[in-house]
C-alpha cells in the first residue's frame, strides 16, 4: 500500500510526519476528496479549482498545476475499480508552537488512495436529522480542521441517523459531510453557494445534468419549516454520491421511499459517469 508525502512514494507504515507539523498542532491545512472509476479521476480540474480556492482561503497558494497533480496521483490508482485520493496539504513544520506563520514554509503534502465502498444509502434511503449549525464561518474552504462537523455527524449517529442536516438562521445549508438537495413544489432546489457551504463537486455535476435535461431546478435558501415539507431530500458528496432521505427528524419524507426525482437523477449520474470511463 503506497502513498505519497513530500515527494517520495513509500508504504503507509513508513510515512511520518512531526509532531510539531501545524496539521497535527493545529489543523492548519486543507485537503480534498477526488473520486477515481476504473483509474480515472473524475473532474480532477474541478476539485484542483476548489483545492486552489482552499489554499488561497488559508493563505498557502501551491505552484502545481493540474497535471502535476495528476502526475503525483497516477502511481496511487488501480485501474480495475472504484477509488478516491486523498490529498491533505499542511502548513507544514514549525520549530516553534506559534499561532502566526512561521517565517519557513515548507507545507507538507500527503495523498494516499483508497477503495470507495458502496453505500447501502444510496439505494435504501437513511434517516437523518436537523441540527444547529455550530460550525465556523468559512465553511467554503475545505479545511482538515472537522471537529465541528465530527461532533455533527456523531450526534446524529447517535441519534440512530446517518446524516446530520445543518441550520443556520432558520434555514438549512448541507450536511456535517454533504450537500444539500430538496423537491419542493415539484422543483429540485439546493442552497446557493456562499462561505456558507462547501462548494461540492457533485452539486455542481447535478446541477449541471439538471440543466441538460430540463429538470427545473434552482439556487435559493431553503427554511427549516419548507425542508420538514419537502417531497424528496437528498445529501450528495463524492463517496457516497446522491443519497435519499426517507425520514427526517422522526418524520417521514415523501411516502417514506427514495422518490422518482432521486431516481431520475441518480440514474442520469450513474450514466455520466459511464460514459466518462
Ligand atoms: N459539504 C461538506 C461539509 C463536505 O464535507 C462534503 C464532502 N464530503 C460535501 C459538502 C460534498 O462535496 P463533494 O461533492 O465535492 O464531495
Amino acid at each position: 500500500e503506497q502513498v505519497y508525502l513530500n515527494g517520495a512514494y513509500l508504504p503507509l507504515a513508513d510515512a511520518k510526519v512531526s509532531v510539531l507539523d501545524r496539521g497535527f498542532l493545529f489543523g492548519d491545512g486543507v485537503y480534498e476528496v477526488i473520486p477515481a472509476y476504473n483509474g480515472r479521476l473524475f473532474r480532477l480540474e474541478d476539485h484542483i479549482v476548489r483545492l486552489n480556492n482552499s489554499l488561497s482561503g488559508i493563505r498557502l497558494p501551491l505552484p502545481h498545476s493540474v497535471a502535476d497533480w495528476e502526475a503525483i496521483f497516477r502511481p496511487l490508482l488501480a485501474d480495475d475499480r472504484d477509488q478516491y485520493i486523498y490529498l491533505q496539504v499542511t502548513r507544514g513544520y514549525a520549530p516553534k508552537r506559534d499561532h502566526g506563520f512561521p517565517e519557513q514554509i515548507v507545507p507538507t503534502i500527503f495523498a494516499m488512495c483508497a477503495d470507495i465502498k458502496p453505500f447501502a444509502g444510496r439505494i435504501d434511503g437513511i434517516k437523518a436529522i436537523t441540527l444547529d449549525d455550530t460550525r465556523w464561518q468559512l465553511c467554503n474552504i475545505k479545511a482538515i480542521t472537522l471537529l465541528g462537523n465530527i461532533l455533527l455527524r456523531q450526534e446524529a449517529l447517535d441519534q440512530g441517523s446517518a446524516e446530520a442536516i445543518l441550520v443556520r438562521n432558520g434555514y438549512v445549508v448541507e450536511g456535517a459531510a454533504s450537500n444539500l438537495f430538496a423537491v419542493l413544489d415539484g422543483e429540485l432546489i439546493t442552497p446557493p453557494k456562499s462561505h456558507e457551504i462547501l462548494p461540492g463537486i457533485t452539486r455542481d455535476v447535478i446541477l449541471e445534468l439538471a440543466a441538460a435535461h430540463n429538470i427545473p431546478y434552482q439556487e435559493d435558501i431553503i427554511a427549516l419549516e419548507a425542508l420538514h415539507n419537502a417531497s424528496e431530500i437528498w445529501v450528495t458528496s463524492s463517496t457516497r454520491e446522491i443519497v435519499p432521505v426517507i425520514e427526517l427528524d422522526g418524520q417521514q419524507v415523501g411516502d417514506g421511499k427514495p422518490g422518482p426525482a432521486w431516481k431520475r437523477m441518480d440514474d442520469l449520474l450513474q450514466a455520466y459517469k459511464k460514459s466518462l470511463s
